[in-house]
């Protein structure tokens, strides 16, 4: 029962975004002891020779409740319906190379749908540390699928929920996901640079009510992402400096602590596609009379602002040899 109610939220949820595309009424999900026809002991959705997905789910679980067992089960359901909706929208190709390149997508709006229909579930919250610790991990990196459903959600929050399922619904054959989203962007007025980068910066504030990836759960268990380095300024003090290299599609976050210093940053690279903004906000942030402040790189800064977030981001659309930079704040 858990199962299907799981399920069926879905389907009539993705159907209200899709308009005229149908999805599907009936579709095959055996429950069995997944262990006895797979190496490992995971729910899993697959396309059948008919071309339809179809849904293996778990008829034995090692939960150490019922009520966890449940929360499981509608996690699983709903994750799985999710691929079952996105393949319907796009079948799969026959070409494996286009089909790798949507892994994460698919992933990633499985999990997203998780956080979104199953209110007060937690499951999906296990993959978040891996985001919220490693931003510097690229979006379509294989070992980072699932954490991909917090691009997926920053999308959804920022231009609705139907533009997720556009990409899915819009895209030709042969397009990898970034060419889909590139398209869909255009047509917005958007392009693929600046969307990336206002995601990165914004993903940092998980505790602003005003940011679209204010997402309070995730800020209690885990805190705002990891800063690579932070730096406490003082009046006259030397240079702080970081050389390091950044893949695609991933983001360096640094913390700086002004102490009442004014002070410049640059950023110095031969690549075009890293971008470089800071953010100011106060300590207690985001309680009563905090502050947020976007400030000017390439002019001197001063703030009244406890902590600078500077937010390095690359947003080159295709993997290759990670471009390298120089990061420097100077005090003044
Ligand atoms: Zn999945």
């Amino acid at each position: 029962m858990v199962y299907l109610e799981g399920m069926q939220r879905v389907f009539s949820r993705v159907q209200n975004h899709v308009g005229e595309r149908r999805m599907p009424t009936n579709v095959n999900v055996y429950v069995t002891d997944v262990t006895s026809i797979y190496p490992s002991d995971s729910p899993f959705t697959s396309v059948g020779a008919d071309d339809r997905p179809y849904v293996v789910l778990r008829s034995r679980m090692d939960a150490p409740t019922r009520e966890a067992a449940l929360a499981c089960a509608e996690a699983e359901a709903i994750h799985e319906a999710t691929h079952v909706c996105a393949w319907t929208l796009r079948p799969p190709q026959r070409n494996p190379l286009v089909e790798r390149e949507w892994n994460w997508l698919n992933e990633g709006t499985a999990i997203f749908m998780e956080s979104e229909i199953a209110a007060g579930n937690p499951g999906f919250m296990r993959f978040v540390m891996d985001w919220v610790d490693k931003p510097e991990v690229s979006l379509p990196d294989p070992a980072a699928e699932y954490q991909a459903g917090m691009f997926v959600r920053y999308m959804a929050k920022t231009f609705g929920e139907k533009f997720v399922w556009c990409l899915w619904s819009e895209s030709t054959e042969d397009q990898g996901p970034i060419a889909a989203l590139d398209d869909a962007l255009k047509a917005k007025g958007r392009d693929l640079r600046t969307l990336f980068h206002d995601y990165c910066m914004d993903s940092y504030f998980t505790c602003d009510p005003d940011r679209k990836s204010f997402f309070p759960r995730v800020h209690a268990r885990f805190g705002s992402r990891l800063a690579r380095e932070t730096w406490r300024l003082t009046q006259g003090a030397a240079t702080k400096e970081a050389a390091t290299d950044l893949p695609h599609l991933a983001c360096h976050y640094y913390r700086v602590h002004p102490g009442g210093c004014r002070f410049r940053v640059s950023l110095e690279t031969h690549s075009l596609s890293l971008a470089i903004a800071a953010m100011g906000y106060s300590r207690d942030f985001p309680g009563d009379g905090s502050t947020r402040e976007v400030l000017t790189i390439g002019s001197e800064i001063s703030t009244n602002a406890d902590q600078v977030i500077i937010t390095v981001s690359n947003s080159h659309a295709r993997p290759g040899p990670a471009p390298e930079y120089t990061l420097r704040v100077t005090p003044i």
